[in-house]
């Protein structure tokens, strides 16, 4: 598998995997893709262990594009790990592994309810992120759906969408976050904006959160080479 960076917080470490299969307009990770790094699941699980860390966050790029060695990770590292994914390659099979493997957590990153404006943003159908929503929902996992909130691109309209369609699941934990802005696509999004968002969502939803809810930790980001070590940015 390929690994673009690592990043640490005080008890975080977030493994950035390199590529993606989606190619959102307002990604943040694709301009970050310049290098990478082959490494093995034993070789990487050696490394993350030399951390002092609470949990391993697998995110992206989209680390389900390496399934198998995802799989093969979680195994060998018996330290809680949460799996970001766009869901796209979410199917039952991955997601019996991923149970076996003792994955602690899923998040699901559902970017649009409407099928074209998903199509334009990511190049990609909804579908099968939908559909991964509902097999996760029959599963042992432990998981909560995330859906950025990017002005007058995602807004109101669709997190009501989103939210109307996971309480027709269940009552699925539900997560607005703030779009952080790349290039001239949109802006940052106010905090009565993400405020009003939730609320639209509570009518559906008992469990939603949104970044507000949330402090974030200065990270430090380190690249991974394999014959020199780990060398701080
Ligand atoms: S799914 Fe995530 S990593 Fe992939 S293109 Fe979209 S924002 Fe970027």
């Amino acid at each position: 598998m390929k690994i673009s960076y690592l990043s640490l917080s005080e008890k975080r470490c977030t493994i950035q995997f390199y590529g993606c299969n989606f190619r959102c307009k307002g990604c943040f990770a694709l301009d970050k893709m310049n290098t990478c790094t082959e490494v093995t699941p034993e070789r990487l699980s050696t490394r993350i262990k030399q951390f002092d860390i609470k949990e391993i966050m697998l995110a992206g790029g989209e680390p389900t594009i390496y399934k198998k060695d995802v799989l093969d990770f979680i195994k060998l590292c018996d330290i809680k790990t949460i799996l970001s994914t766009n869901g796209f390659l979410m199917d039952g099979a991955f997601i019996r592994g991923l149970e076996n493997a003792g994955l602690n957590e899923v998040h699901i990153d559902l970017k649009a309810y409407s099928k074209k404006l998903h199509e334009w943003y990511t190049g990609e159908s909804n579908e099968r992120g939908l559909n991964a929503i509902e097999l996760l929902n029959r599963s042992n996992l432990d998981f909560e759906v995330i859906t950025v909130f990017i002005p007058g691109i995602i807004d109101n309209d669709e997190i009501e969408g989103i939210a109307k369609f996971l309480s027709g699941i269940g009552d699925i934990k539900y997560r607005i976050i703030r779009y952080v802005p790349v290039g001239n696509l949109s802006r940052k999004p106010t905090e009565g904006e993400i405020k009003e968002a939730a609320s639209i969502a509570k009518e559906y939803l008992s469990n939603v959160t949104s970044s507000l809810d949330y402090r974030t930790h200065p990270l430090k980001s380190i690249h991974l080479y394999l014959d020199e070590g780990i060398e701080n940015e």
